[in-house]
């Protein structure tokens, strides 16, 4: 492990906070906040900020930095291609090499037969992208009137209006006037939250629920069903092993198109290279970014369908895109990230690893404040139920700042859930640090109160509060 910079880099933190505080506008950040961590070099699993603070990246910043921080591979790709051709546009006739390349090994990678693959900056213009293809694909096929969008509660997509449409967490809505119109969420399988199903069987109540909604909204005014394979902001849960092949049997009964959301799930995170791979279902699109260039640079990517691509490709072709889509170096960067993923098996190592955090962390589940500990690879929520004192749900908000003050390590939160996504290529000893450092504050939680051993060993239902 190569030590950071000796001598900190020639900067005024305190100035920076400041300036900061006065110009910038952080995503879920009160204005008044005076709290800021300048991150100024990264290696490996490691953050140093600038007032030479060091952090252990447990989250991977948001969910990607899957082969690590300051990685000299992908510094080096993004300066060949840089000399060469840093930009150029993806319109019309103009393309470039790394941007084919990159397509080639896609769909080389992709869970079920794709086509095509038109290239982002972010998952959230890729979800919008599948949106619009789906609708137009029954527009050319003429069936104008299949616009309707199901999507699910807990799921999250982005916050373009498209994205934040289909994003099932109404905090993404309130306030911003009309969202796109025709979107209609459903409710995921969560077998830990039986309240969700009053009494039915997760799966059979969801897949009921879908079957009640085509009769009701007309399959022939539906275009396509949105999801992520394994719900991800919502806290890592994994729906049962018959729920997406059934739901795909019937959207496909009625001719309506799938998109999985992979922007989590790609490229090793859960030890895989998609979590399609798994569920044995073929959808029509699959959007991905994050960890398809390890967040070096910017860039998302939609996989396409073979029998969509060639209705979206024909006439005068997909009308729209995106400055930045094909960008050449992100794309170049892309593929060595992929490259890297391979050769160093970090799918494996995702399993290892994130098995090795997950075990640890599981045994946090004998404390009363701790309802279930849910690990898929390098994705892992532990859930929170009651505050030990008045009974009410437990938010997990306090603990991501008492894990960083306390042990210099970095962990996120939902409502209700400690969130933990770390770089691929963390170590065994980082994991432990992690898992000891969640422990300790959660364990503090939880033997501080007097009335622990009165708690009922039920979930907080504070997740269906953000329905
Ligand atoms: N889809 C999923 C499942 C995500 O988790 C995210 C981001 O966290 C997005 C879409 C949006 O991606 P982006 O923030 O790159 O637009």
């Amino acid at each position: 492990m190569k030590p950071f910079n000796a001598t900190p880099p020639l900067i005024d933190a305190d100035a920076l906070v400041k300036k900061d505080q006065s110009r910038l506008i952080h995503p879920h950040l009160p204005g008044d906040s005076t709290e800021r961590v300048v991150v100024v070099e990264g290696d490996g699993c490691r953050l140093r900020d600038a007032h030479g603070r060091e952090y252990l990246d447990a989250t991977g910043g948001l969910m990607l930095a899957h082969v690590g921080h300051g990685r000299r591979e992908l510094i080096e790709a993004a300066a060949g291609q840089m000399s060469q051709l840093a930009y150029y546009s993806s319109f019309h006739e103009f393309t470039n090499a790394p941007s084919i390349h990159l397509a080639e090994r896609l769909i080389e990678l992709a869970p079920a037969p794709m086509e095509r693959v038109y290239f982002t900056s972010g998952g959230a213009e890729a979800v919008d992208a599948a949106l619009r293809m789906a609708r137009l694909y029954h527009h050319r096929r003429g069936e104008p009137e299949r616009t309707w969008v199901l999507a699910r509660n807990f799921g999250y997509h982005g916050i373009t209006y498209g994205g934040a449409a289909a994003t099932g967490f109404p905090m993404f809505h309130q306030g911003f006037g009309p969202m796109m119109p025709n979107v209609r969420h459903l409710t995921p399988p969560m077998p830990f939250h039986p309240e969700l199903y009053g009494g039915e069987d997760p799966t059979e109540f969801c897949l009921r629920e879908l079957r009640e909604t085509i009769e009701e909204i007309g399959a022939e005014r539906i275009a396509v069903m949105i999801g992520e394979p394994i719900l991800g902001v919502a806290g890592v849960v994994e729906p049962p092993a018959d729920y997406w092949p059934r739901v795909r049997e019937l959207l496909s009964a009625h001719g309506i198109l799938l998109i999985l959301d992979e922007v989590i799930t790609s490229f090793g995170r859960i030890g895989r290279w998609f979590a399609a791979e798994a569920l044995g279902v073929a959808p029509d699109f699959v959007v991905t970014a994050k960890g398809l260039t390890s967040g070096y640079v910017p860039l998302g990517a939609l996989l396409v369908a073979d029998r969509v691509a060639d209705v979206v490709t024909r006439d005068e072709g997909f009308v729209g895109g995106y400055t930045y889509s094909g960008h050449p170096t992100a794309c170049a960067v892309a593929l060595e990230n992929l490259a890297i993923v391979e050769r160093e098996d970090l799918l494996t190592a995702a399993t290892d690893v994130g098995g090795h955090l997950g075990a640890r962390l599981r045994r946090l589940e004998e404390l009363p404040i701790v309802g279930q500990v849910r690990q898929v690879g390098m994705m892992i929520a532990v859930e929170l139920t009651r505050d030990p004192d008045t009974g009410e749900p437990l938010s997990a908000e306090w603990v991501p700042p008492l894990v960083r003050e306390r042990a210099g390590v970095i962990v996120r939160n939902n409502p209700n859930a400690v969130l933990l996504s770390p770089p691929l290529v963390m170590s065994h000893d980082e994991a432990d640090r992690v898992a000891a450092a969640v422990a300790d504050v959660l364990t503090e939680r939880a033997t501080r109160s007097t009335r622990r051993k009165a708690l009922p060993a039920t979930p907080a239902p504070s997740v269906l509060d953000a329905a």
